[in-house]
């Protein structure tokens, strides 16, 4: 049989996977309608129960499997479901369905489910789109186990097998990581969907939005998955296999030469040093940070510390994160955002919400938010200034738009201090203090927010989202999602040089600095500091270390002054040629 080229999706984690493919079927189409005799409603409502009790122990047992310095993203979702099980819509509700109409628990639950999939459909919020995807995994894992199909064969070794699924919940992905697949195949999800969140964290292949996967693959036909392409193949001819292999032994053969580079320094040919630093959500990020040779935390972001609680961390929970994040970093750098609460990162249940806003990405988020709710503000603040007394702490303010913001920030901070020295509290003096140029209005306007920060930090997720009018997170435009574009590079570009007027340093954070096709391009516009997840920290140091500073900066210069041109991409193309 020729190869044949299964399904082109969504490019989800740079790399590439060959082996069997194991189908995981969902199980939820084989529940049929039925009633049970009136004298077994109590024990059919107790099944319930038992089952809605297994699936909480199960998740319980996922959580505390999910690996040491595994990203926050991971166990939030899993708590997010945890929390979910208790919800009486699902809890409660299937129960009446029992007693009321004498339906059998599956079935009572189906239901309640499809009850509740109407509701989040009549729903336009992307948000809330998501959260309907988390129903849809909750609610199986109580099928799951009512059915007495605890693990549905996940629990099998995979050892080396490419997982196709309609759609993966975070725990199964984790599972399904632990029992040795090599990667994903979904048929649901954008580059924002939970599995490729939580693949690229993995560090595994995955390609999701593959339509009718499960429908056209078979179990143990041989599969190449292709995370950068976005492309899966199945049946793979002998020429095809030979060059996936071949592929195969040299990213292992890389990867090994890029482990060589952690013990050199992070310099260009021609002698300029660039700081490689670490993204990190939770202190037990900082392994893989200080595995992949960072040199200290260019964002800390602290929304793990609000999730899934009723009630705002205290001072003192403020200061024990931030003590535990310095004393991980030993000594070196760390920069802590403040709460970027809104928008993409929303909150379930509990005091801490975002009021309702017509557009949440335009809306009351971020430094916003925490302007106009000072109670939510202080103790973060408060608990910052105390924890830069003992190491090198920075304070970042996300999605800045006017100077007035960091103005309003540091006569807040002057005000804190001054109510820290009556408490007879330590704290330090001078703490620098940053601002996270996310905003066209923001690096429009650089040279202003240079002159009153101490630092700049380009985040290019929400920057280019804004630039380009983009929902980050609304799979139907992210084919629009273009960090080349001539208005980002600009904006880039004016960011760096303001910094560079202010003789302040600036940092790139968002996604862009973490993937090495672009190390060459933000090296040749000037960025001297990169931050990104640890797991792409050594395949941007290996550009940095090929590069010659002199030659990218004279090639970016021509690459700026033509960006008006329509023949731009061809400024571009030299400087986005990786070396290897
Ligand atoms: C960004 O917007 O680039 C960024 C780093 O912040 P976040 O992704 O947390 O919004
Ligand atoms: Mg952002």
């Amino acid at each position: 049989m020729t190869c044949a080229c299964l399904g082109i999706g969504i490019a989800s984690a740079h790399a590439e996977a060959l082996g069997p493919a194991w189908v995981l079927h969902r199980g939820d189409d084989e529940i049929q309608p039925r009633r049970i005799a009136p004298a077994e409603v109590e024990s059919e409502a107790r099944r319930f129960r038992r089952a809605v009790d297994t699936a909480r122990q199960r998740l319980q047992r996922i959580r505390a499997r999910i690996p040491e310095g595994t990203p926050a993203d991971i166990a939030e979702f899993i708590d997010a479901h945890i929390l979910m099980l208790g919800d009486a819509a699902i809890a409660e509700a299937p129960q009446e369905l029992i007693r009321e109409r004498l339906f059998a628990a599956e079935w009572a639950l189906q239901v309640k489910r499809d009850a509740l999939l109407q509701v989040f459909d009549e729903m336009e919020d992307p948000y809330l789109r998501t959260r309907k995807d988390d129903l849809e995994h909750v609610v199986r894992e109580i099928q799951k186990a009512l059915l007495g199909d605890e693990g549905n064969g996940l629990d099998q070794d995979l050892d080396g097998r490419i997982v196709i699924a309609i759609d993966l919940a975070p725990a199964d992905t984790i599972l399904l990581h632990d029992r040795g697949a090599a990667a994903f195949v979904t048929e649901y999800g954008g580059p924002m969907s939970h599995t490729a969140i939580l693949a690229r964290s993995l560090g595994i292949p995955a390609v999701v939005g593959v339509r009718h996967a499960t429908r056209y693959l078979r179990a143990e036909e041989t599969l190449i998955v292709d995370g950068g392409q976005g492309v899966v193949l199945a049946h793979p001819d002998s020429l095809v296999l030979d060059h996936y292999q071949h592929r195969l032994e040299q990213a292992r053969a890389h990867h090994a030469v890029l482990r060589r580079l952690l013990a050199r320094p992070s310099r260009t040919r021609d002698g300029v040093n660039v700081e490689l630093l670490a993204n990190v959500e939770m202190p037990g990020d900082l392994e893989r940070a200080r595995d992949s040779g960072a040199r200290g935390v260019g964002l800390y972001r602290t929304e793990f510390l609000y999730m899934n609680r009723e009630r705002p961390p205290d001072e003192e929970e403020h200061l024990a994160a931030y003590r535990a994040i310095l004393e991980g970093a030993e000594g070196l750098p760390v920069t802590i955002r403040t709460l970027d609460l809104g928008a993409d990162k929303g909150l379930e249940g509990g005091e801490i919400r975002c009021p309702p806003a017509y557009n949440p990405a335009l809306g009351l988020r971020a430094i916003r938010l925490c302007l106009k709710e000072p109670e939510l503000f202080r103790p973060q603040l408060r608990a910052m200034l105390r924890a830069a007394a003992e190491g090198p702490l920075r304070i970042m303010l996300p999605m800045l738009s006017q100077v007035n913001e960091v103005l309003s920030v540091r006569r807040l901070l002057e005000q804190l201090r001054g109510e820290l020295h009556r408490d007879g509290l330590d704290f330090a003096p001078q703490v620098p203090l940053g601002g996270m140029i996310e905003v066209p209005a923001a690096a429009l306007s650089a040279p202003l927010f240079a002159r009153h920060l101490d630092f700049l930090s380009i985040g290019t997720n929400d920057l280019i989202q804004y630039t380009l009018a983009i929902d980050r997170t609304d799979d139907e435009v992210n084919y629009l999602f273009d960090p080349l574009h001539p208005a980002v590079l600009r904006l880039i570009h004016l960011t760096i040089q303001a910094g560079q007027a202010h003789a302040i340093p600036v940092s790139m954070c968002g996604e862009m600095a973490g993937d090495a096709h672009y190390t060459r391009l933000l090296l040749g516009l000037g960025l001297r500091q990169f931050s990104m997840e640890p797991h792409g920290l050594l395949e941007v140091k290996e550009q940095v270390m090929a590069s010659n500073a002199a030659e990218l900066h004279h090639l970016a210069q021509r690459l700026v002054a033509g960006l008006d041109r329509e023949d731009y991409r061809r400024h571009l193309e030299p400087l986005l040629q990786t070396a290897s």
